[in-house]
């Protein structure tokens, strides 16, 4: 990079342009912006400023400025003072996020004045100055001074900068012009504009009487204003206008109205050219057109609802069941303090889009507030009006997206959100969420009260440890589980694939993908509790049949479990399969990791040593123990396996576990270290067909574990035929699906005799 080109953090900015030498004081009191001043701090205190004409439209001309001075007038408002020294263009956004940053080129003055150009145009400024000074009376004797002395026309231009007041689109004109003569040339015009208004100003004044009481002074101010708007022929206050008639025909609570009434006729008020204007017009325009009083007919067929729900998605029941009494008693008692749901479960299981289905089927709008992060307690509650760049919070905010003052907004990841200096975001979030406070919400920046009580919220969270406890008291926590392969399986074939199918535009003729296929996507290109890994999969497969069909005569494009690989690459997982024949101190465990069910082998080796016991495999600390209360209940009962007495003192005995790669736990494996160490030392083979799960006791005795369905879907998938499970654990199965337990043998064991009776061969 050359020294024209820098990057730079770059703060937006609405209704301001720092102009080259201006003197500007501002308060930043976005969060992004506060980034991109700490970071400007850090480093060497410039900035770029840009004005931002609508949202995310940036001026691509902007002002680098220095920081002068820094001040923190509030917890999160941080004054500056800078000023401007260079005039860059920006070449590209090179950072959106904490805060912008963009590549800008350094634009140099096109100053092409020859030497009685110059004095030509220093005289023109002065006389023009002088002639303002005269009409305006309130510039101090000193800068009229300093301004009238000077005698270097970059300098005496910059002064006038600074002392002149001129409006954003004035402002913009010069930053864009490269040329100063083309700079010069329109702030002069720009000037005897103001001097002639100055000068209808002062003649209506002298017009009117001195001695006037405070109404009649308002009403001849009007008159002045109105005066001044004729003799320039042009007619600013249309905003007013627009307003007052907007306002007559929108249904708002009175209190709303008064309010609104009397910022419409002070916005009457402000000069338009000054900054006062648009933030009062800004204000005035959000809160005027904000859903006070408008509404979505809410759909109150039950019945009706619940099919809705059916079908946009799979399962579920617990979820759909629960949130049609939810809609039901919200219903019949529309005052009560319902607690809110929390839709509490892994990533991709469904809970984001199952809230855009309970929406959906309400007839009501949707909107999602991302808590992710959130720290700031003014995102909720929005920044008082008074600072430059001010804004509602996200709450109003997205209930003004949605246009209707009872949409579903989604509380997304409130498990997620923390708390320092800048506030409580949990607090604001209670307030929000209780039905006695909410009627009369307040935003910082909207000021009146606005009523949120009519919104249907829903949060959703990974972990219930991490939600802050007084917002876990208001939920009504509704859990989501992970889904099985087989669940993946119907997901995909009857939602995923028919959206993705027709989010690419294609028929099911055009792209064929095969249940086999689907299973494969499964079980070797993802590992996850939810379906967005598979989700993807499948839309990188439609996108592909698109290109194929682009370039190849919109041919059908079939994707079967052979050709998958041309389109995914090489599978990602290693597929579990059955061992090849019964082997001796080698057993088939069945584990349930934060992915799902699975299986893996235990594997024993006895060696002659000196009684070293060696566990390796990526084991944790729990799974270690397991092994311990193995080898003592073996060692203690050495006789009933016929084993030498001291069998341990002259060998070493080495427990693993492979794929190391993937961390394990949990007590479920005890009965399976148990199995493989007897097979080992007492040299029987194991059978192939059966897998084990199970806790162990040091008496041998069999003890409960979780995640049983997904252990045995596990196991059938790789085609065991029987499952050992602790007796304890009967109770689960009494619950479970059909499905899950056909085409099984299921074996209870309470004794470590049943489990070798069942997979020692004999
Ligand atoms: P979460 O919010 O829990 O992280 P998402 O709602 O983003 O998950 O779900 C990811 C994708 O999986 C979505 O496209 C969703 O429609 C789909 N999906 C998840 N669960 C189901 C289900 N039970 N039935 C149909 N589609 C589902």
């Amino acid at each position: 990079m050359n020294d024209k080109n820098i990057t730079i953090p770059l703060i937006p900015i609405r209704d301001m342009v720092i102009l080259k030498g201006e003197n500007v004081t501002l308060d930043i009191a976005k969060r992004k912006s506060l980034y991109a001043l700490e970071n400007a701090l850090d480093e060497d205190k410039q900035l770029f400023f840009v004005l931002e004409k609508a949202k995310n439209d940036f001026n691509n001309i902007g002002t680098i400025v220095k920081i002068k001075k820094y001040d923190d007038i509030m917890p999160s408002v941080t004054r500056i003072v800078v000023e401007g020294v260079k005039v860059a263009k920006i070449q590209q956004i090179t950072q959106k996020s904490p805060f912008f940053k963009a590549d800008v080129y350094i634009l140099e003055e096109e100053n092409l004045l020859n030497d009685e150009e110059k004095i030509a145009y220093l005289d023109i400024l002065k006389d023009s100055f002088s002639e303002y000074a005269k009409v305006k009376k309130n510039f101090m004797p000193d800068i009229i001074m300093d301004i009238l002395s000077s005698d270097n026309l970059e300098e005496l231009f910059t002064m006038l900068l600074n002392n002149i007041d001129l409006n954003v689109e004035e402002k913009l004109y010069i930053l864009n012009k490269i040329s100063f003569k083309e700079q010069l040339e329109y702030f002069l015009k720009a000037l005897s504009k103001k001097i002639k208004i100055s000068q209808i100003e002062a003649k209506i004044l002298t017009r009117t009487r001195v001695n006037i009481d405070k109404t009649q002074k308002e009403y001849y101010l009007r008159e002045q204003l109105k005066t001044i708007k004729k003799e320039l022929d042009k007619d600013d206050n249309s905003d007013v206008d627009l307003y007052k008639n907007l306002l007559e025909k929108k249904s708002m609570p009175t209190y709303a109205k008064e309010k609104l009434e009397k910022e419409i006729n002070r916005l009457d008020k402000i000069q338009t050219s000054s900054p006062e204007y648009t933030v009062c017009n800004d204000y005035i325009n959000f809160a005027i057109n904000l859903p006070w009083q408008q509404s979505s007919q809410v759909n109150s067929n039950i019945l009706d609802i619940e099919q809705k729900l059916e079908e946009g998605h799979f399962g579920l029941e617990d979820v759909k069941e629960r949130i049609v009494e939810h809609i039901a008693v919200m219903q019949t008692s529309e005052n009560v303090n319902t607690p809110i749901i929390c839709l509490l479960g892994p990533p991709g299981v469904g809970k984001t889009s199952i809230a855009k289905s309970i929406a959906n089927a309400l007839n009501i709008k949707y909107t999602r507030i991302s808590l992710g992060g959130l720290r700031d307690e003014a995102e909720i509650r929005g920044h008082r009006k008074t600072y430059i760049g001010a804004m509602a919070g996200r709450i109003i905010k997205s209930i003004n997206d949605t246009k209707t003052n009872n949409p579903l907004i989604l509380l997304d990841e409130i498990d997620k959100i923390s708390t320092d200096f800048r506030g409580d975001p949990s607090s604001a979030l209670l307030e929000v969420l209780d039905k006695e406070q909410n009627k009369d919400f307040k935003d910082n920046y909207l000021e009146i009260p606005f009523d949120i009580s009519k919104v249907f919220f829903i949060c959703t969270a990974n972990d219930i440890s991490k939600i802050p406890a007084p917002l876990r008291d208001r939920l009504e926590i509704i859990q989501l589980s992970s889904y099985t392969t087989e669940e993946k399986e119907i997901i995909a074939n009857n939602f995923l694939i028919p959206n993705q199918l027709k989010n690419h535009n294609l028929s099911k003729s055009n792209l064929k993908i095969g249940k086999s296929t689907v299973k494969k996507i499964i079980t070797e290109y993802t590992r996850e509790t939810g379906v967005r890994q598979l989700e993807r999969n499948i839309a990188k497969l439609c996108r592909k049949a698109v290109k194929i069909r682009l370039e190849d005569n919109n041919k059908n494009v079939t994707i079967s479990s052979a050709n998958l690989k041309d389109f995914l690459g090489a599978p990602k997982y290693k597929k579990e399969v059955l061992n090849k024949k019964d082997m001796v101190g080698c057993v088939r465990g069945l584990a349930w990791t934060s992915v799902g069910g699975t299986t893996l082998d235990i594997e024993v080796a006895i060696m002659e040593g000196s009684g070293k016991i060696s566990i390796t495999g990526n084991v944790g600390k729990v799974m270690n123990e397991s092994a311990q209360a193995a080898i003592s209940y073996v060692r203690a009962n050495y006789k009933k396996y016929n084993l030498v007495k001291n069998f341990y003192k002259t060998n070493d005995i080495h427990i693993h576990i492979p794929e190391g790669a993937t961390p394990k736990d949990g007590p479920s494996a005890g009965i399976t270290m148990t199995t493989a160490i007897i097979s080992a030392l007492t040299n029987k083979k194991v059978n192939k067909n059966v897998a084990m799960t199970g806790e162990i006791t040091l008496r041998g005795n069999v003890l409960a574990i979780g995640g049983l369905k997904e252990k045995i879907l596990a196991a059938k998938r790789i085609g065991i035929k029987k499952v050992i499970i602790p007796k304890d654990n009967e109770v689960d199965l009494e619950e479970m699906p059909q499905y899950v337990k056909e085409d099984i043998e299921i074996i209870l064991a309470s004794h470590i005799e049943d489990v070798l009776e069942h997979s020692i061969v004999k």
